[in-house]
C-alpha cells in the first residue's frame, strides 16, 4: 500500500488543494511558492484529522506515524530558519493553526508562540534584550495554550490580566512594563496548575502535539458541528480541518512592528482603495479582538514609510494572481513585512457586482469569470429593501416568508383603515387573519401584508409578491382580534396605529420600526446582465398580471411574459361587482351581459400590456380559480343577512316608539317628539334605500349561490378549462378581449406576440373544444378588423395526465408552459397550505425531504415528470416552445435543470428575473458539471 503523507511544507503543498491542505494552509502553499514573504512552515493534512478522529476510542494521542513527520518536519524547518525548537540560545517558535477546506471564521482556534518555556524565556531574553517582548510572548501562549487544548476559562485569564493592569494604574496592555507582563506569566502559570493539575508543559514537543491535537478534536466540538449544520456545509465542502504550523514571525518588537488585516478593494463598496486597519507593537488577533482602536491602513504610509509600498505590492501581487478581491492577515516585523494569510473576500452583493465589472475594465478578469464570482441568489439584496444588518431588534414572532422584503408601519386591521392612513402619509402594515380581493385597496395603501392564516400561495402571498410588497403569512403566533382593533402577538398585545416591522425575506416580526436599507438597481448590474443574457440559452421571462408588474417585469430585463393571470384583473373594485353579476346570472344571456360590461376592462389592461412589451410575448392564461373566489364566503354573507335583518327589526321598532312613548309618558315624548322624528325620518331613508326587499333579497340569493357552488375540493374541483367548457361565454369573453386589443395595437403601428394559455388540462379533446372557440372568434376579429393577428394557442402543464398524454396535446399546443405549483401537488398528493403549514418544515428538519419542493423543483420527481413530457412533446412538434413558470422558475438549482433539459424559457416574479438572467448565464456556463439523476 501507498504510505500517506501526513505533512507538505508550505514550499510543495498544491495551492490548489483545499480539500487537502485548507483554505488557509493551500493558501500559505501558494503564497510562498509564488515568491511572496510568508514565514516558513507546513500543513498537516485533512486527512490526519479525519484520520485521528477515527481512532478507536481509548487510543490517546497523535497517531506515532504522524507524530514522527512532524518531528521531520520541525527537523527541517529548524534548518530553514536556523533556529531550533526548544534551543535556548535561538529558540523556534511556531503558531498552530487550524483551517479546513471552507472559511469557518472563528470557529476553531489558533495557538501563538508555541515553544516557549521557561528556559526559552530566558534564552530569547538574553538574544532580545527584551524582556517585555518576551514576557509577551510568553503570557499570549500559557492562555492560548490553556484555553485552547484544556478548556480553561479566558475569563480567569482576562480577570488577573485586568488585575494587574489595575494595579499599574494603565489602561492599555502596551502600557504595562516587563516587571507587570512577567507577574503576569508567574499567575498565568499558576492558574495554569491549579485548573489543569499539571504544571505548563515545558517540552516544546509535547505542547505541539497537544495543540494539533485539540486542532483536530476541535472539528468536532460543538461550536463547528452547530456552525456547518447552520451554514449547511456538508462532508463534500468540508470534511476535517488542516494545522498549519507556521514559524513565528513579531508584530510586538517595537513602534517598528505592526499587524493588521487589508482587503484589497472596500468590500462594503467594491470600492478600488486599499481598505483596511493595524495596530502597532501588537500580535495576533490584537485587531480583530478591539484590545486597541486600531488605525485605518492609509496611515501606515506615514507611521511606517519604509514598508507602505510594499504593502501596496502585496496588494497588487495578490489581486494579480488571485483575481479576486482577497482578505489578507500581514505582520511586520522589525519594518519587514510577513504576509500570514490570504482569502477571497466576503462581500455584500453590491460590492461583488462593482468588482466584477471594474476588474473586467482593468483587464484583470474576464466577463465570464466575473459572471461566476458572483452567485445570483445574491442580487436578492439588491432588488427589495432589507433590514439593516447592523440593527439590533429582537423577533417577537415568525411565520412564513411569503414575499421578500421588509417593511415597518403601523399596525391596520383592515383595507379601508389602511386606505385612509395612508392617505394621510402613513405607513401602515396591513393585519389580517388572511385576505380577500376585496382587500386589494388596502394592498396597494399598505407598504407590505402580515397574516396569522395561509401559506406561501394564500391570497395575501400572491398578491403581495406580484406586487413586491412584504409579506409574512400565516403567523400562527398571531391572534387578532380585529374587533377590538388590537393582536396578541407571544403575549405582548399591540393595537391598531403600533409600529411593527416584518421581513418577508425570513418571516420574522419585530417590534417597532427596525431601520431598513433601500434597494438600488445599479448600472453596473444592468452591464453585469447584459454579458449574461449573451451567454445563456434559457430566455427569462416575467409573471405579470398588471401594467405596473409588466413594465417591473421590463425594467428587469424580461424578454416576455411568461404567465399573465387573468383573474387578478377581475377583482380590482369597480370591477369584481360586474364579475360578481355574471357569476350570480341565472342563464347564458344574463351572464353574457355582464361580460360585455367586462369586456372592455379586459381589452384595455391587454392592450396596455401589449403597449408596454411592444411585439415581446405575452402569454395569457384564462380564468383559472373556481369562481366561487370571486363571491364572499358563506358565513359572512348568513351573518350580513343576520345582521340586516336585526337592523330592519330595529327600524321598524323605531318607527312606533313615538306612539308607544306618547301613551305611556305623554310629558317625556313631547320633550323628545323633534329628535326622535329626526332620527326616524333618516331610519327610514336608511330602509327605504338598504333595507327595502332587495338587499337582503340578493344577499340572499348571492347565499344560495355561494352553497350552491361550494366545493369539497376547490383545488381538484371546477376550475380551469373545465369552467371554460361549462360557461364557454367566460373564455370567449377573454379570448375576444385578446384578440381585439392585439388588433387594435397593430391598428395603432404596435407589434404583438399573444399567447393564449389554457390552464388545468389533462386531455387534447379539452383543447380541441377551446380551440374552435378561438378559431370563430379569430376569424370574426379578423373580418372586423382587417388585420391578421399572429397568436398562438397553447396550455399550461400542471395535471399529470397532461404530462402523460403530452405527444397528443403537442398536435394542438403550440407551446406549454409547466405550472409547477400544481404539478408539485399533484406529483405529491400535496395540498401547497397544509403541506407547508403542516408538515413541510418537520420533513425538512428531519431530511425526509431535502427542500421544500414549491421553492425549489423537485427534480428527482417532478423534474422526471417534465423531462418524459418534453420527450413525448418534442417527438409530436419538435420546435415547441417549453417553459416554466411556476415560482421554482426563479430558483437558481432549478434554473439549472431547466436550462438541462433544453426548456425554451424560465418565468418568475418580476424582482427575480435579474436573478435568473445571471442563473441562465452559469447554468449554460457550468452546463458540464451537471450531473442528473
Ligand atoms: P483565524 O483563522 O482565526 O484568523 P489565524 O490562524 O489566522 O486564525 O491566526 C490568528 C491570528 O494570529 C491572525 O491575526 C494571524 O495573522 C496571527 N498569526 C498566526 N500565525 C502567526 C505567525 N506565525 N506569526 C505571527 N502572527 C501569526
Ligand atoms: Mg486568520
Ligand atoms: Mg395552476
Amino acid at each position: 500500500m501507498e504510505s500517506t503523507k501526513y505533512v507538505y511544507s508550505f514550499k510543495e503543498g498544491d495551492g490548489k488543494n483545499k480539500k487537502l491542505l485548507g483554505g488557509k494552509g493551500a493558501n500559505l502553499c501558494e503564497m510562498t511558492q509564488i515568491g511572496l514573504p510568508v514565514p516558513p512552515g507546513f500543513v498537516i493534512t485533512t486527512e490526519t484529522c479525519l484520520a485521528y478522529l477515527d481512532q478507536k476510542k481509548g487510543k490517546e494521542g497523535l497517531q506515532p506515524e504522524v507524530a514522527e513527520e512532524i518531528r521531520n518536519a520541525m527537523a527541517q524547518l529548524e534548518k530553514e530558519t536556523g533556529k531550533g525548537f526548544g534551543d535556548p540560545a535561538n529558540p523556534l517558535l511556531v503558531s498552530v493553526r487550524s483551517g479546513a477546506a471552507m472559511s469557518m471564521p472563528g470557529m476553531m482556534d489558533t495557538i501563538l508562540n508555541l515553544g516557549l518555556n521557561d528556559e526559552t524565556v530566558a534564552g530569547f531574553i538574553r538574544l532580545t534584550n527584551d524582556e517585555r517582548f518576551v514576557y509577551d510572548l510568553y503570557r499570549r501562549l500559557i492562555q492560548l495554550f490553556g484555553t485552547v487544548t484544556f478548556h480553561m476559562k479566558d475569563e480567569d485569564f482576562n480577570h488577573i490580566f485586568n488585575g494587574l493592569k489595575k494595579e499599574q494604574g494603565v489602561r492599555e496592555d502596551v502600557e504595562l512594563d516587563a516587571g507587570s507582563l512577567k507577574a503576569a506569566c508567574d499567575r498565568f502559570l499558576d492558574l495554569f496548575k491549579e485548573k489543569t493539575g499539571a504544571p505548563f508543559p515545558q517540552d516544546p514537543y509535547v505542547q505541539l502535539n497537544l495543540a494539533v491535537e485539540s486542532v483536530f478534536k476541535s472539528w468536532m466540538g460543538k461550536r463547528a458541528v452547530d456552525y456547518r449544520k447552520e451554514f449547511k456545509i456538508t462532508k463534500e465542502m468540508a470534511n476535517g480541518t488542516a494545522v498549519n504550523i507556521c514559524t513565528m514571525v513579531y508584530g510586538n518588537m517595537g513602534n517598528d512592528s505592526a499587524t493588521g488585516v487589508a482587503f484589497t478593494r472596500d468590500p462594503a463598496t467594491g470600492e478600488n482603495r486599499f481598505f483596511g486597519e493595524y495596530m502597532i507593537n501588537a500580535q495576533g488577533e490584537d485587531v480583530v479582538a478591539g484590545i486597541r482602536t486600531p488605525k485605518p491602513i492609509r496611515e501606515l504610509r506615514k507611521d511606517m514609510p519604509n514598508v507602505y509600498p510594499e504593502l501596496e505590492k502585496l496588494r497588487h501581487t495578490l489581486e494579480d494572481h488571485y483575481r479576486e478581491v482577497q482578505d489578507l492577515e500581514f505582520t511586520i516585523e522589525k519594518d519587514k513585512l510577513y504576509c500570514l494569510q490570504t482569502r477571497n473576500a466576503k462581500m455584500n452583493a453590491a460590492a461583488f457586482i462593482k468588482t466584477s465589472v471594474d476588474m473586467v475594465n482593468e483587464g484583470l478578469i474576464s466577463e465570464v469569470e466575473a459572471l461566476l464570482r458572483i452567485q445570483p441568489d445574491m442580487l436578492e439584496q439588491l432588488l427589495h429593501p432589507r433590514l439593516d444588518p447592523d440593527a439590533k431588534a429582537e423577533v417577537l414572532a415568525h411565520g412564513l416568508p411569503a414575499s421578500p422584503g421588509a417593511a415597518s408601519g403601523k399596525m391596520v386591521f383592515d383595507a379601508d383603515r389602511a386606505e385612509s392612513k395612508a392617505k394621510l402619509g402613513e405607513k401602515v402594515i396591513l393585519v389580517r387573519e388572511e385576505t380577500k380581493p376585496d382587500d386589494i385597496h388596502g394592498f396597494f395603501a399598505a407598504q407590505g401584508i402580515l397574516t396569522s392564516r395561509g401559506g406561501k400561495t394564500s391570497h395575501a402571498a400572491v398578491v403581495a409578491r406580484s406586487m413586491g410588497k412584504p409579506c409574512v403569512s400565516g403567523c400562527e403566533a398571531i391572534v387578532i382580534n380585529d374587533l377590538n382593533r388590537e393582536a396578541v402577538i407571544s403575549g405582548v398585545t399591540l393595537r391598531e396605529g403600533d409600529m411593527i416591522t416584518i421581513d418577508g425575506t425570513t418571516g420574522n416580526v419585530y417590534m417597532d420600526k427596525v431601520p431598513t436599507i433601500e434597494p438600488e438597481f445599479v448600472e453596473d448590474l444592468l452591464v453585469l446582465l447584459e454579458w449574461a443574457d449573451e451567454i445563456s440559452e434559457l430566455q427569462v421571462m416575467a409573471n405579470a398580471d398588471t401594467p405596473e408588474a409588466v413594465s417591473k417585469a421590463k425594467k428587469y430585463g424580461a424578454v416576455g411574459i411568461g404567465l399573465c393571470r387573468t383573474e387578478r384583473m377581475f377583482n380590482q373594485p369597480e370591477r369584481l361587482p360586474v364579475v360578481q353579476e355574471m357569476i350570480l346570472a341565472d342563464t347564458p344571456k344574463e351572464r353574457e351581459a355582464a361580460l360585455d360590461r367586462l369586456l372592455p376592462f379586459q381589452k384595455e389592461d391587454f392592450k396596455e400590456i401589449f403597449r408596454l412589451m411592444d411585439g415581446d410575448p405575452v402569454t395569457i392564461r384564462l380564468l383559472d380559480p373556481p369562481i366561487h373566489e370571486f363571491l364572499p364566503s358563506a358565513e359572512e354573507l348568513s351573518d350580513e343577512i343576520d345582521k340586516l335583518g336585526e337592523l330592519k327589526q330595529t327600524v321598524e321598532g323605531m318607527a312606533v316608539l313615538p306612539d308607544t312613548l306618547k301613551m305611556l309618558d305623554p310629558e317625556l315624548h313631547d320633550r323628545y317628539t323633534v329628535n326622535l322624528d329626526v332620527i326616524i325620518k333618516g331610519l327610514e331613508e336608511l330602509k327605504a334605500k338598504h333595507l327595502a326587499g332587495p338587499m337582503i333579497e340578493s344577499k340572499e340569493i348571492m347565499l344560495k349561490k355561494v352553497k350552491s357552488l361550494a366545493e369539497i375540493n376547490p383545488m381538484l374541483g371546477h376550475r380551469g378549462v373545465r369552467l371554460g367548457i361549462t360557461y364557454p361565454e367566460i373564455y370567449a369573453m377573454q379570448i375576444r378581449a385578446i384578440l381585439e386589443a392585439a388588433a387594435e395595437h397593430i391598428r395603432e403601428g404596435g407589434r404583438v406576440s399573444p399567447e393564449i394559455m389554457i390552464p388545468q388540462v389533462c386531455t387534447l379533446e379539452e383543447l380541441k373544444w377551446v380551440h374552435r372557440y378561438v378559431t370563430r372568434i379569430n376569424g370574426d376579429v379578423e373580418k372586423k378588423y382587417q388585420i391578421k393577428i399572429p397568436y398562438k394557442f397553447g396550455t399550461m402543464v400542471e395535471v399529470v395526465r397532461a404530462c402523460m398524454r403530452a405527444g397528443r396535446i403537442a398536435e394542438l399546443a403550440e407551446f406549454i408552459s409547466f405550472g409547477t405549483n400544481d404539478l408539485t401537488q399533484a406529483t405529491f398528493s400535496f395540498s401547497r397550505e397544509d403541506a407547508e403549514n403542516k408538515f413541510l418544515p418537520l420533513y425538512e428538519e428531519r431530511g425526509i425531504l431535502q427542500h421544500n419542493p414549491f421553492d425549489v423543483l423537485d427534480i428527482k420527481g417532478v423534474g422526471r415528470l417534465m423531462r418524459i413530457t418534453m420527450e413525448w412533446a418534442r417527438k409530436t412538434r419538435p420546435d415547441l416552445k417549453v417553459g416554466i413558470c411556476g415560482e421554482q422558475g426563479g430558483h437558481p438549482e432549478s434554473i439549472r435543470f431547466c436550462h438541462h433539459i433544453k426548456m425554451t424559457y424560465v418565468s418568475c416574479s418580476p424582482p427575480r428575473v435579474p436573478i435568473a438572467r445571471l442563473a441562465a448565464a452559469h447554468a449554460k456556463l457550468r452546463e458540464k458539471e451537471f450531473v442528473l439523476d
